[in-house]
């Protein structure tokens, strides 16, 4: 898919103010820190590269136009440190409520750092998403950190420590080389049937 134009359009904050389900979607989740807002920089162009440096952004979920068609969903990153209790409860009201409301949700890419297992709270997003029956693909970011052969090791654990959930597609990408960027363009067609 070539993507000629992203607009961030609305930022939510609670699920009242969810968008009507009038398009596709698709979302990306992940951890905080794990290259969420690089990858959709990469992917979406200059166009949203604003928005990863706006530190209020991170809590809501922000949508996306993209080619005035379809949603691209950022969902909030999971996993802050230094989150109160509170914060966290209206972290998993919120996501809930999106994934149970978005029946138009025809994707989630699920970004997980390829240097690394994945953590408790990927497992939580994991089985939320596997029980919901959304369907989701793995983005394993950061690749360029990683030599030849860590990538190789990294790759099968990674896949070995998921397997018992299912079978996935599993894209290594770095928004430094832009490796994985045309597999995941790609896949976005496929998507949507382009
Ligand atoms: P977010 O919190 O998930 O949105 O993560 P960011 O996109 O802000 O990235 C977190 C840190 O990782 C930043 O310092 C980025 O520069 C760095 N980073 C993100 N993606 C890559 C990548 O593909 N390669 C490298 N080397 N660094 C990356």
């Amino acid at each position: 898919m070539r993507i000629t134009n992203a607009k961030l359009i609305k930022t939510v904050y609670e699920a009242k103010d969810l968008p009507p389900l009038d398009k596709k979607e698709i979302a990306f989740a992940g951890r905080s820190n794990v290259g969420k807002s690089s990858f959709l920089n990469t992917v979406l162009g200059i166009n949203a590269a604003k928005v990863s440096s706006s530190p209020g952004k991170t809590r809501s979920i922000n949508y996306y136009l993209v080619n005035d068609i379809y949603y691209f969903v950022d969902l909030p990153g999971y996993g802050f440190a230094k989150v109160s209790k509170q914060e966290k409860e209206r972290w998993s009201i919120l996501l809930e409520a999106y994934f149970n409301q978005r029946l138009n949700l025809n994707m989630v890419f699920l970004l997980l750092d390829h240097r690394h297992l994945p953590q408790d709270l990927d497992y939580v997003m994991i089985e939320w998403l596997r029980d919901l029956g959304i369907p989701f693909i793995i983005i394993l970011t950061k690749v360029d950190k990683l030599k030849t052969s860590e990538r190789k090791r990294m790759l099968e654990q990674i896949k070995k420590s998921l397997s018992v959930y299912g079978d996935y597609i599993y894209i290594p990408f770095s928004s430094k080389t832009k490796e994985g960027l045309k597999e995941v363009l790609d896949l976005f067609s496929k998507i949507f049937g382009e």
